[in-house]
C-alpha cells in the first residue's frame, strides 16, 4: 500500500453523518459474545447507569454503551460484531474514482 492509496479521515464525515442520522432502532446487530443477530430495538436497556447500557437478550452481555454529557457523547459498540443499518438505496462506499 502506498501513501497515495488512502484518503484523509475527514472524508468519513459525509458517510458517517448519513449513517448516524437514521433510526438505529431499525438496525440489526450481532452480539460479539454469543453471535445472536437481532434488532437493536430488542436489546435490554439499563438506564440507571452513568449512561445507557444495552445488553443482548440472549446472553446478557453488554452490546452497547451510550453516555451523553452536555457537550459530547460516547458510543461504545465493542460488544457488537457489527451493526447493519437500513439505508435508502444509494451507491455503496467507497465510490469508484
Ligand atoms: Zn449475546
Amino acid at each position: 500500500m502506498t501513501e497515495m492509496s488512502y484518503l484523509d479521515g475527514n472524508m468519513l464525515d459525509g458517510p458517517l453523518r448519513e449513517l448516524l442520522a437514521v433510526d438505529l432502532s431499525a438496525a440489526t446487530g450481532r452480539c460479539a459474545s454469543c453471535g445472536m443477530v437481532g434488532p437493536m430495538a430488542g436489546l435490554r436497556v439499563w438506564a440507571h447507569a452513568p449512561g445507557l447500557v444495552g445488553r443482548c437478550p440472549s446472553c446478557a452481555e453488554v452490546m452497547l454503551r451510550l453516555v451523553r454529557a452536555p457537550d459530547r457523547a460516547w458510543l461504545d459498540l465493542r460488544g457488537a460484531t457489527y451493526l447493519q443499518v437500513p439505508m435508502p438505496t444509494a451507491e455503496p462506499f467507497p465510490r469508484p474514482l
